[in-house]
């Protein structure tokens, strides 16, 4: 079967062929239709520092994906042949503490599809079928691909209550432009992104966003005070991984202020713990999404008409994934589809 791997320690992602999966007892195979790159894709593309470390070569990549279900290992209920799926990338033990208590995201063992294991950037991917997402007819190819970075936005979103709350949001990457969308869509008051890219501020602007700043131009400050908020917001969503970012979002919280941090900062990012302390912050890690309740609120939130299909930005065919690959590194992108049939 067709896949796009590393093939290389290098710079560069590749298309070649690969063995059909095998499918074990409690696993699915799943025929893939539309995949969408990640950053975490962009990484392995790049062949940063985190990715030399992290994946084996070869590999196939990809996590973000929907397909249908063509065959079913015999351990596996709740699915047939046919079914429409998406699936969650983080394969979890199953024996710790965590995982026996449900609480799944925190699987001190966690193996990432397109990571640790072949990916989804192929025409077949083997999962458990305890991974598989079945997807409802009223949700497009083209959203149910996305469900993995949605999933993101919506587990840092929801960690906190935010209606009628003031919301900041750094990084208006594909997460954060989707996290405004989201905290708009359940009622928050002002929902403020920061980037210091406009195209993506205007993507974030059009997913709901009350107001936009391009930190390189603007001080958060000013428009803080423009907006009438003299005690800081009162949520903070933390999607760009920046140092800087993080640091302006401690100072520009309110008192008993809440963070929750989806971005991965620097090693050996320095903050002002000062600002932690006497104001009674809340931080909190977020990694994946929760399994499934994040999965379930995705499904509610779009047919209680959440829209954030403004996210996907381009559509190529598989054949043309390097012009993904290039627009996703442009910055000047959302979502990047590719279509596998
Ligand atoms: P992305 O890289 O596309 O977006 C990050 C954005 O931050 C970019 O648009 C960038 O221009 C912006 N940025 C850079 N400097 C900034 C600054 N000083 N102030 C404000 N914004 C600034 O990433 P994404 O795919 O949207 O993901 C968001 C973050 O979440 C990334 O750091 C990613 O690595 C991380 N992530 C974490 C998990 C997890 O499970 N914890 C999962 C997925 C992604
Ligand atoms: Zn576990």
């Amino acid at each position: 079967m067709k896949t796009l791997s590393k093939l290389h320690a290098k710079p560069g992602i590749w298309m070649t062929d690969a063995p059909h999966p095998e499918c074990g007892h409690n696993d699915v195979i799943i025929k893939i239709r539309k995949t969408a790159i990640c950053g975490t894709d962009m990484h392995i593309y790049q062949w940063d520092d985190w990715a030399q470390n992290t994946i084996p070569v070869p590999m196939t990549v990809g996590h973000e994906f929907v397909g249908e279900i063509v065959e079913i290992g015999p351990e596996v209920t709740g699915f047939k042949i046919g079914d429409r799926v998406s699936g969650e990338g983080h394969i979890t033990c199953g024996h710790c503490r965590n995982c026996r208590a449900g609480r799944r995201h925190l699987c001190r063992s966690t193996q990432g599809v397109g990571v640790n294991r072949s990916g989804a950037f192929a025409e077949y991917l083997v999962i458990p079928g305890s991974n598989a997402f079945k997807i409802p007819d009223t949700i497009s190819d083209d959203l149910a691909a996305i469900f993995d970075p949605f999933g993101n936005a919506v587990h840092t979103a929801l960690s906190f209550d935010l209606i009628g709350e003031d919301v900041l949001i750094t990084g208006a990457g594909p997460i954060g432009a989707m996290a405004a969308a989201i905290a708009k869509h359940v009622g928050a008051r002002n929902v403020v992104i920061t980037d210091v890219n406009d195209f993506r501020l205007d993507l974030a602007k059009k997913m709901g966003a009350t107001r936009t700043v391009n930190v390189s131009r603007e001080s958060l400050t000013d428009v803080m005070a423009d907006l009438g908020m003299h005690e800081g917001f009162d949520v903070g969503l933390e999607m760009s991984g920046n140092d800087m970012a993080f640091r302006s979002m401690l100072t520009s919280m309110n008192h008993g202020g809440k963070i929750a941090m989806l971005g991965i900062p620097g090693k050996d990012t320095l903050i002002d713990w000062n600002q932690v302390i006497f104001k009674g912050l809340v931080i909190k890690g977020i990694y994946g999404r929760e399994m499934y309740e994040t999965w379930y609120k995705m499904v509610a939130m779009l047919q209680s008409g959440l829209d954030i299909s403004p996210i996907i930005t381009h559509h190529f065919s598989v054949t043309d994934f390097q012009q993904g690959f290039d627009i996703m590194g442009s910055g000047k992108s959302g979502k990047v589809i590719l279509d596998w049939n």
